[in-house]
């Protein structure tokens, strides 16, 4: 599934490449994937629009219809959203076609079909993304912030750093190995953590996103950045998908367990229950009975 440094990746094409682009022609070959309206309306509602700019909020392509709205795109599972040659021959899962004046096409993909595109007024879209939680390379990803955050949760802390009411954009992948950054064992409960750890995992969520984007993001099965390439970050996971390997600190074996229905992948010796072991106060001999 893609997830923020994914759609990072593709907005970043997409807006120097997209800007100025008038759509000429839509054709919806998969009209499931449209929200909000009939298919046909959809694409009569967008042909003869200018796009202005494409920018993200959590895992949401936002492309601003210059004046006229906005279209939204959630890759959902397996979505590809590509400019391309329209006489590329469009795969078998091509969804949306949208024919630009330029003669390039803005191309829609999706195998599993769990994405959609929708339109909406910039109005409506606020009020929306309003409820969404803090964007964490945002400035407002503080400490001070987190610290808020956690106070009111005893939910452990991987699947609390996952939900987007909270934090967007940092799924499955980046929660294991932002954890294992900041070295901070996933099942802790979330009001646990010290200030410390929330200045580490501040860091390490940071850390891990910027340097996926450097790498175009996590080629897992589907995912294609704009230009219809793979991303390269998979190779740097330290300790997802890697149960029984080495950790590539300690040299422990990566352990896997499941929290909320999710693989969580950490190393429970760099990542220990309760205070860092340099900090464990030394033990103290048993009192004498009686
Ligand atoms: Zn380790």
């Amino acid at each position: 599934m893609p997830e923020l440094p994914e759609v990072e990746t593709i907005v970043r094409d997409l807006a120097r490449m997209l800007p100025g682009a008038r759509i000429d022609r839509v054709e919806v070959l998969r009209p499931d994937l449209i929200e909000e309206e009939p298919a046909d309306a959809f694409a009569r509602a967008l042909e003869g629009r200018e796009i202005g700019s494409v920018t993200r909020r959590a895992k949401n392509i936002v492309i601003d219809l210059a004046g006229d709205g906005l279209l939204l795109v959630n890759l959902g599972m397996t979505g590809r959203l590509m400019v391309t040659d329209p006489a590329d021959e469009p795969p078998l899962h091509t969804g949306v076609r949208m024919h630009l004046r330029d003669g390039r096409e803005l191309r829609y993909h999706d195998v599993r079909r769990f994405g959609r595109l929708w339109r909406s007024t910039r109005e409506a879209w606020e009020k929306w993304e309003g409820e969404l939680g803090v964007e964490p390379l945002s400035d407002g990803f503080t400490v001070a912030h987190l610290r808020d955050l956690a106070a009111r949760s005893r939910v452990e802390v991987k699947t609390w750093l996952m939900d987007q009411r909270r934090v967007v954009g940092v799924g499955n992948i980046y929660a294991s190995e932002a954890l294992f950054r900041a070295r901070i064992d996933p099942r802790k409960p979330a009001d646990a953590l010290t200030d410390a750890e929330l200045g580490r995992l501040r860091k390490g969520v940071q850390d891990v996103l910027r340097e996926a984007i450097d790498f175009r993001g996590t080629t897992f099965l589907d995912y294609r950045d704009a230009s219809g390439e793979r991303g390269e970050f998979a190779l740097r996971l330290k300790v997802y998908d890697r149960e029984g390997q080495p950790c590539t600190v300690c040299g422990d074996p990566v352990r896997r367990i499941v929290q909320a229905g999710r693989a969580t992948f950490f190393c429970p010796c760099c990542q220990p229950r309760g205070r860092a072991r340099k900090a464990a106060a030394p033990r103290k001999k048993p009192r004498p009975k009686g």
